[in-house]
């Protein structure tokens, strides 16, 4: 991933270049990964995504929810059985993906609130 971004702070260039950061177990349990990239000016810390085992759990859960949808059989369905199974199973897709943003925001949220 690089892509460039303006710092809030210092509003200089970024060339975003993402790094992972695991927190010790003693810290905060979950295996929790931090996703972030920090501006090379001013030393900001942007956070991408948090993760832990059960956010990671989810999103594998979504990507093989989604390759189902892909791969389904939909033949003998009429044009609007089509649709409708269609939608239904986004549904569900955008449920899962609502569940898990709650989760990482929370987790975010708790790594915020500890100094690295
Ligand atoms: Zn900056």
């Amino acid at each position: 991933m690089a892509n460039a971004t303006i710092c809030d702070d210092c509003q200089k260039e970024i060339i975003v270049s993402v790094k992972d950061y695991e927190y010790p177990a003693h810290q905060l349990k979950g295996y929790v990964i931090e996703t972030y990239f920090r501006c090379p000016h001013c030393n900001k810390k942007y956070s991408v995504i948090v993760t832990d085992k059960r956010a990671r759990k989810m999103q594998k859960e979504i990507k093989q929810f989604h390759l189902q949808i892909m791969k389904n059989d939909y033949s003998g369905l009429t044009e609007e059985e089509y649709k409708a199974k269609i939608d239904a199973q986004y549904e569900v897709m955008d449920g899962m993906k609502q569940e898990l943003k709650v989760w990482t925001d929370k987790l975010k949220a708790q790594v915020q609130e500890i100094a690295q």
